[in-house]
């Protein structure tokens, strides 16, 4: 697996807030995922090849890109609502493809990837309200491990995207301010905390 960014954080996501099993809502829940900070429009890239099951409004106006890497499932939470071009369900995607950027979380003054890994085994939406303390899916995973063992983007050269060629430096090929009222339109306050952070 590659890192979803082309740094690794200098917060650590496996410290405080951050970390995979942290408390959340007063310790009714634990934290389903690990926070990577970085700053709005960070681009985010897929961590392997595989298939966009979907993309949809997430967490304080952000969203959520879920993909089906074959192996396990991956939510990259907290994006732009505006993705990659082709990042649609039902879209392949390569290894090193870019996916998105760090998205804007209204009212909050940080801003990060919260990844969620998934094995696969089970069916059905990833967040499950009725299933304690995470809130997820059966299948859920500690990406810690998976995360510490990734292998950088930096210095790789980018894989090839058929689709759209002038992607393949990981430019910023989409809006920046736009996509952020976007957000704000429609996001924030609907998406309740048992999604995102
Ligand atoms: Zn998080």
């Amino acid at each position: 697996m590659l890192f979803p960014l082309k740094f690794r954080p200098k917060d650590s996501y496996k410290e405080g807030m951050r970390r995979f099993g942290a408390n959340r809502d007063h310790g009714r829940r634990k934290h389903a995922g690990c926070d990577l900070y970085a700053p709005i429009g960070t681009p985010v890239f897929a961590v392997a090849d595989g298939t966009v099951i979907a993309a949809y409004p997430f967490y304080l106006g952000s969203w959520a890109i879920e993909v089906d890497h074959g192996t396990f499932v991956v939510r990259y939470g907290e994006v732009k609502p505006k993705v990659a071009p082709g990042i649609k369900a039902g879209a392949k995607v390569a290894a090193r493809q870019l996916l998105g950027e760090v998205g804007l979380l209204k009212g909050l003054k940080m801003s990060m990837i919260h990844f969620e890994m998934f094995s696969g085994a089970a069916k059905g939406p990833l967040t499950v309200k009725g299933n304690p303390p995470y809130q997820r899916r059966s299948d859920l995973m500690d990406p810690t491990p998976f995360l510490d063992a990734a292998d950088m983007q930096a210095g790789k050269p980018p894989s090839p995207c058929f689709w759209f060629p002038g992607l393949q430096t990981g430019g910023r090929g989409f809006g920046l301010d736009a996509d952020s009222r976007v957000g704000l339109a429609h996001g924030g306050g609907q998406f309740g905390f048992t999604n995102g952070m």
